[in-house]
């Protein structure tokens, strides 16, 4: 096939719904890199229409005008491939599904979409034999799904976790190096429009929540009912925190958790949540600096592995998307039923609850003989093993200890009873901060 001119090669008709930051960047790619594409493939892949909102808007990547529509229902009829860039739900949700039900393979970067609607989406490409993919949706350029969904398709996954969303971590990130407060951190993420237009997405943890939810069902074969993936955002941390935690060789990053666990009635099951951990600064997850992603993996046979990279950007993402479409059309080439993710495990979403996290309780207490002796019972009531207790007098104290309590891992249920009852102590006076901790 190699070397054969473009008119030779069969045509693939590619219908693109969106020219935004994504969007204009795989159109221009696949202007440019036709012939190269062709020659991967097998087959010219043929930009028949870009569908907009506004076909006279002025855009920064220049491309034919002879290709904009604004009526995608109409162009979607016409294509082998569709690449929905359009982002939100409707109409990118009916568009994929007419798609999908005229046989087209369909290609998005849509989390939201994708986390909400993806077991009716998958349901549709499998009844026709279609091929539905959205590498793009989970840590943009990163290659992780493809991953998950093939190179380790014979091995066991036990967990994966990972920095999927850039601004949070950007804005983790300025306040432990520079000492940034929240707000400013956030005005400068804002500034360099590194935040959603919706800026309560990133930082209170919904968008790493729909690719948490992505991430398990590719991992664990299990669909997640939409609110399953457990979500705390960066909205609580401090200026104090964030120093606390670099006083102590650790930093604080908002995580994506997906793991096997083992339910409080000794079933299999998954654990899916975002929330802050702290993290020893040895492990590789905290060298993710600035608004980069990273994913680490856990797998019974191939061990640890990490893919680190760019999580967003218009170029950075078409690249996952070019990646899919190829995928695509060399299945059109070869012919049989697009590749499919089977949710056949169908294991139960642990609540919160139920997971087994480590935290690491920061308090004020009383100085005194015996007030050392009756936190450590509420911890032993409460079957929570102390790993390390740290006991300080700060002069600006006066005549209380501060306490850096880290236990070991135990249910989420008991951490926050023992919580409880400590914060209930006479001898307690404050508990400053609750942190989970990220066991290496
Ligand atoms: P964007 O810059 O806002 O572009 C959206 C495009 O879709 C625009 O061209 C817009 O048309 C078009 N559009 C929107 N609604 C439409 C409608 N009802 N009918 C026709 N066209 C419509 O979005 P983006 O940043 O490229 O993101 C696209 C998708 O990729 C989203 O799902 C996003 O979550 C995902 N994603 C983005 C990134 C990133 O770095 N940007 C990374 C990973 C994933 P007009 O130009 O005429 O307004």
């Amino acid at each position: 096939m190699i070397g054969e001119t473009l008119s030779e090669y069969r045509h693939l008709s590619v219908a693109l719904l969106g020219s935004g930051s994504v969007g204009s960047q795989v159109a221009r790619l696949l202007l440019e890199e036709q012939q190269e594409l062709a020659s991967r493939v097998g087959a010219k892949l043929e930009l028949i229409g870009i569908a907009v909102r506004d076909t006279a808007a002025k855009r920064d990547v220049e491309l034919p005008q002879e290709l904009y529509t604004t009526d995608a229902a109409e162009l979607i009829k016409k294509a082998d491939i569709v690449v929905e860039l359009m982002g939100g739900i409707e109409p990118a949700k009916s568009l994929i599904l007419e798609a999908l039900e005229q046989g087209a393979d369909v290609i998005t970067a849509n989390k939201a979409l994708i986390a909400a609607h993806g077991p009716e989406l998958h349901a549709a490409a499998r009844r026709v034999g279609a091929q539905l993919s959205y590498e793009a949706a989970v840590a943009g350029a990163i290659p992780i799904l493809r991953p998950l969904q093939e190179s380790l398709a014979g091995d066991n996954v036990k967990r994966v976790m990972g920095i999927v969303n850039g601004s949070t971590n950007y804005i983790l990130d300025r306040m432990d190096r520079f000492g940034d407060t929240p707000e400013a951190a956030m005005q400068v993420a804002s500034d360099l429009g590194y935040l959603e237009a919706d800026p309560t997405l990133d930082v209170e943890g919904y968008d790493a929540a729909s690719k948490a939810g992505i991430l398990a069902r590719i991992a664990f074969h299990t669909d997640l009912p939409e609110g399953a993936v457990y979500r705390e955002g960066i909205t609580a941390i401090t200026a104090d925190d964030v120093a606390t935690a670099k006083a102590a060789n650790q930093v604080i990053k908002l995580l994506a958790v997906v793991e096997q666990a083992t339910g409080a009635d000794g079933a299999a099951g998954v654990s899916a949540r975002v929330t802050p951990v702290l993290i020893s600064r040895e492990h590789p997850l905290a060298a993710v600096h600035g608004g980069k992603n990273a994913i680490f993996v856990e797998a019974e046979a191939a061990g640890e592995l990490m893919f680190y990279g760019a999580g967003a950007g218009g170029v950075e993402t078409a690249s996952a998307v070019l990646g899919d479409l190829v995928s695509a059309a060399r299945r059109h080439v070869a012919g049989g039923p697009g590749l499919t993710t089977p949710s056949y495990a169908d294991l139960r979403v642990l609540p919160i609850s139920e997971a087994e996290t480590a935290y690491q309780i920061i308090l004020n207490a009383v100085d005194q003989p015996g007030v050392l002796a009756a936190i450590a019972r509420v911890f032993a009531d409460n079957q929570v093993s102390v790993a390390a207790i740290h006991q300080s007098l700060p002069e600006e104290l006066s005549g209380l200890a501060k306490l850096v309590i880290t236990t070991a891992e135990a249910r989420e249920e008991a951490l926050q009873t023992t919580v409880a009852e400590l914060r209930a102590l006479d001898v307690v006076s404050e508990i400053v901060s609750i942190l989970r901790v990220l066991h290496a």
